[in-house]
């Protein structure tokens, strides 16, 4: 295994007390494997994604507890600069605004060139990889990018650097962070199509934040689902667009726009996150599940409850609940998946 992530919490001080952003996440990645990690706003998917590089913003932010196991090596026992030398070398992110990660001072070749040199290689090495780097991902005019500046591009090709600066010293792992949001659906398109290129020439995983199930069709092999600074559901990518188990899951594919619920309403998830100063008792989703009853308010489903092959956190699946209905109360409606599946071929 590649990358172990067990338990980890990540907690906040703030006003309102302790902020538990992070509470309790567990998944893996393995070699060559693509993991997306899905879920709203708020829901702590890209908490987790900084932690995993303890660039969690401090005073406020801290690690509580958890392991992050890679390659067997559990990353919080190691001193910030030992994790200088993992970060841009055997881990390396890129996140959905290059501008923020970008130096706006320095030229674009200074940047890919910096970040080889930091971990050992000489100039002109680092020089010939950069051009080899930006042309790629498909910048038409490697050398004369190098000498530009970040505000001389546009967003597609800051973003495109910004995958050669991630690339550069060929990561065992890329973290993405809503890599193509900004982008047009265009740029998009050959952004993820490179990533996935450049995952099959060199067997990196990739573990990808967003909240876009699109791309969760397109590109992940297995996908975590985060409510509540919890993930809710962990399945093959195939398994969760064919039968989405928990509620919170159905509910983010019911209010996709698709084409055999062409004239209907989308139904959208109402309410919000709670607050994660103050998460509730019971189920985290309670307040905005339409199937929830009152041990649902009052119990925390756990995330293996029994008689569930595939890991999922709600009540439904666990016949030791009581009031638990004898079956499925979705079984019922109309699938909210089959024409995704049918569209994402499958
Ligand atoms: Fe809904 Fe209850 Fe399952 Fe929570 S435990 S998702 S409230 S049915």
């Amino acid at each position: 295994m590649l990358l172990q992530v067990e338990n980890l919490k990540t907690y906040f001080h703030t006003p309102r007390g302790i902020a538990k952003a992070v509470d309790g996440v567990s998944f893996s990645v393995e070699k060559g494997e693509t993991r997306a990690i899905v879920g709203e706003s708020g829901c702590g998917k890209s908490i987790t994604a900084l932690s995993l590089l303890q660039l969690v913003p401090e005073p406020a932010g801290y690690i509580e507890s958890g392991r992050i196991l890679f390659e067997g090596k559990d990353l919080l026992d190691r001193t910030w600069e030992q994790m200088r030398e993992v970060r841009g070398d055997d881990i390396s992110m890129i996140f959905q605004e290059p501008m923020t990660s970008l130096n706006p001072v320095y030229t674009v070749g200074w940047q890919i060139e910096e970040t080889m040199r930091a971990h050992g290689k000489n100039a002109a090495t680092a020089r010939a990889r950069a051009l080899e780097l930006l042309d790629r991902v498909g910048i038409k005019d490697p050398s004369g990018a190098l000498r530009q500046y970040p505000h001389e591009l546009s967003g597609g090709m800051r973003q495109r650097v910004m995958i050669s600066i991630a690339l550069a010293n060929r990561p065992k792992l890329l973290v993405a962070d809503e890599p193509t949001t900004a982008l047009d659906v265009t740029v998009q398109a050959q952004i993820l199509a490179l990533i996935r290129e450049l995952q099959k020439e060199t067997g990196m995983a990739v573990l990808l934040i967003t909240h876009d199930l699109g791309i969760v069709a397109e590109v992940a092999d297995t996908v975590s689902v985060m409510y509540a600074g919890q993930v809710v559901e962990d399945a093959p990518t195939r398994e969760l667009f064919k039968n989405p188990r928990h509620p919170y899951t159905r509910g983010l594919f019911a209010s996709l726009p698709a084409r055999n619920r062409r004239g209907q309403d989308l139904a959208t998830l109402e309410g919000v996150v709670p607050d994660s100063a103050a998460w509730p008792k019971g189920c985290r989703f309670a307040d905005r599940c339409k199937y929830a009853w009152e041990s649902c308010h009052t119990i925390a489903p756990t995330f293996h409850p029994n008689g569930s092959d595939r890991p999922v956190r709600c009540h439904l699946y666990d016949p030791n609940i009581s009031g638990r209905p004898s079956r499925l109360p979705w079984l019922t409606e109309l699938p909210v998946t089959a024409d995704l599946v049918e569209a994402a071929k499958l």
